[in-house]
């Protein structure tokens, strides 16, 4: 293949010194560099890898195209829960001449928050680094790509490199919308541009219903932004248990967010005002509904937060023998195996649960298991906690109630729930209420799904999940001593 090659390249070119030129490139680029673990994508699953397996001994290089620390670390939970923090205080203002702080009034500056918030990115990106140094990780900063040869090699800035074991962790980039379908939708951004905007947009329309939509609808409300979310049915987080999605809906509307239902953008305008965004709606289940055709104007923030795509297109790993599915996610199985021996993949690469924890569990555990001999290694995809940082936050562990009376059958599930105000706003004019619920199965009624949005859900979470994941029963709770006054107590006290 090699010598074919050359062949067809000599044969187009002419003076002797490109011929020389051309040779010396080739040479360079055919001495391949070999490594133990080489991992595509310095993100939170490729780092967790390359850190452990370096940790158990393999030499160990990591690629990366943009910045280390990946999605999370740039553009994603880091400087988003920097950003829900701003605006919990924009909140705890309103509360405290409730609490006695008369004449409390402050003035939010975005430019000083943002200054801050790229500032400690920035110290993360040289940690990540210097972590890279201090565990002798060979750091190559590049755009790295699959090669046709024999055996799995990949290219950056035109040099070769190898390993016994590849590790794809390559993650993900926001969905976008194509100007065919929607004129004018190029003049959105996406969660990506969020963290680029230089002060707090006076106007903000949201669209979509999922973790990124709810969670900068809340951000920018919060902060001043007169904002709309536009959602295509007819409530938020529709994948979450009923409790949560409905309750989320109803949060986002009391706090004073326009949420369309059933709406959909049609197109997008820009003049000396900003972006004129027309919406259509309809009852998809009102067939004699007509459309109802409106705009939102003066809009200086449109943003597209409608879910996020693979980074395998320019790998070419479909011709290495590596499967994808129609989205072109990564195909594995339990061990992160993809269909090429020796190739592997964790993270939002994969498709499955796009949550840092869980990509940098699945690197770790790949590393114990190529360089330790731990042959059964691998993560848990069941059972998961996480939180949507809205405002009152959800946390949310294991089944819903639909899941579960998929699994179990209706007559062994059992479910608890409450809902509650929580003592912090039992004295202030602004209220939440906080909703809990506690999804039951089987005889022993074992815990296998609990839900919950309120006041302090988001740190409520970890500890409760670890006795979920541990299998405790109803029983269990109930025989727990509740700490009191918490928000907490409610969920070993539910009846
Ligand atoms: P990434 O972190 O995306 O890393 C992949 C890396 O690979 C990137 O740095 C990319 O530049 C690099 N790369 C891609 N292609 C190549 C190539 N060919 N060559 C070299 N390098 C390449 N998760 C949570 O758990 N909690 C949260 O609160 C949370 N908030 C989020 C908020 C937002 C706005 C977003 C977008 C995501 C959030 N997530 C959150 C999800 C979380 O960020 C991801 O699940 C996580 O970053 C996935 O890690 P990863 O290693 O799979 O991929
Ligand atoms: P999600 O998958 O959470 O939600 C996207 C939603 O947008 C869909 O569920 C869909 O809802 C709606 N949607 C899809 N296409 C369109 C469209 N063309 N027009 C209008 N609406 C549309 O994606 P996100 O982008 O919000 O987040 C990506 C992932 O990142 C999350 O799944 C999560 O794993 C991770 N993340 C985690 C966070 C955390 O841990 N706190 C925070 C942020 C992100 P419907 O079908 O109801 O219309």
């Amino acid at each position: 293949m090699y010598g074919k090659g050359l062949f067809a390249t000599v044969t187009r070119v002419t003076s002797t010194a490109a011929l020389s030129r051309l040779f010396c490139r080739r040479m360079a680029s055919e001495s391949v560099k070999r490594f133990d673990f080489l991992v595509v994508g310095g993100g939170s699953g490729g780092l967790a890898g390359a850190r452990r397996a370096a940790e158990l001994g393999a030499s160990t290089a990591v690629i990366e195209s943009h910045k280390l620390g990946g999605t999370c670390v740039n553009v994603g939970c880091v400087p988003k829960k920097v950003m829900w923090n701003t605006s919990t205080h924009a909140e705890y203002l309103h509360d405290h001449e409730d609490y006695g702080f008369q004449g409390a009034k402050a003035h939010f500056s975005w430019q000083i928050i943002k200054r801050k918030r790229d500032a400690y990115v920035n110290r993360l990106n040289h940690i990540y680094k210097s972590n890279l140094d201090k565990g002798k990780i060979e750091f190559i900063h590049g755009y790295a790509r699959f090669t046709d040869d024999t055996e799995p090699t990949v290219e950056v800035n035109g040099k070769k490199y190898t390993a016994t074991h590849i590790l794809v962790a390559t993650g993900g980039h926001p969905s976008t919308v194509s100007e065919n379908d929607i004129p004018g939708a190029n003049l959105g951004i996406t969660s990506d541009g969020f963290f680029e905007l230089e002060s707090c947009p006076k106007r903000s329309v949201i669209v979509g219903a999922g973790y990124i939509a709810v969670e900068m609808a809340g951000i920018l409300s919060t902060l001043g932004s007169k904002t709309s979310i536009i959602i295509r049915q007819g409530g938020v987080l529709r994948n979450f248990d009923a409790l949560i999605s409905s309750n989320c809906t109803k949060e986002l509307q009391n706090s004073g967010i326009e949420l369309l239902k059933n709406t959909q953008v049609k197109s997008v305008e820009k003049n000396d005002k900003g972006l004129s965004v027309k919406l259509v709606t309809k009852d998809p289940d009102d067939k004699d509904a007509e459309e109802k055709l409106e705009s939102v104007h003066e809009v200086d923030c449109l943003l597209w937060a409608i879910g996020r795509e693979p980074n395998t297109a320019g790998l070419n790993l479909s011709q290495i023998g590596v499967n994808l599915d129609e989205r072109g996610h990564i195909l594995v199985d339990e061990y992160q195996n993809t269909s090429r021996p020796g190739i592997y993949a964790v993270g939002d690469v994969c498709g499955k649960a796009l949550l840092t924890p869980v990509a940098i569990a699945a690197g770790r555990k790949l590393a114990h298991r190529l360089f330790e001999g731990k042959a059964d290694s691998k993560i848990d995809y069941n059972c998961i906690p996480t939180v949507v940082f809205s405002h009152p936050p959800i946390g949310t562990v294991g089944k819903t109630e639909d899941e579960a009376v998929k699994t179990y059958g209706k007559d062994n599930v059992k479910v608890y729930t409450t809902s509650f105000t929580p003592m912090y706003y039992a004295i202030t004019s602004r209220r939440s209420q906080c909703v809990m619920k506690l999804v039951c199965a089987g005889e022993n009624e074992k815990v296998v799904g609990l839900h919950m949005q309120g006041f302090g859900c988001d740190e409520m979470l970890q500890g409760f999940a670890v006795a979920v994941n541990m299998g405790a029963t109803k029983a269990d709770f109930d025989r727990t001593i509740a700490i009191h006054p918490t928000s907490s107590e409610e969920l070993v006290t539910l009846r």
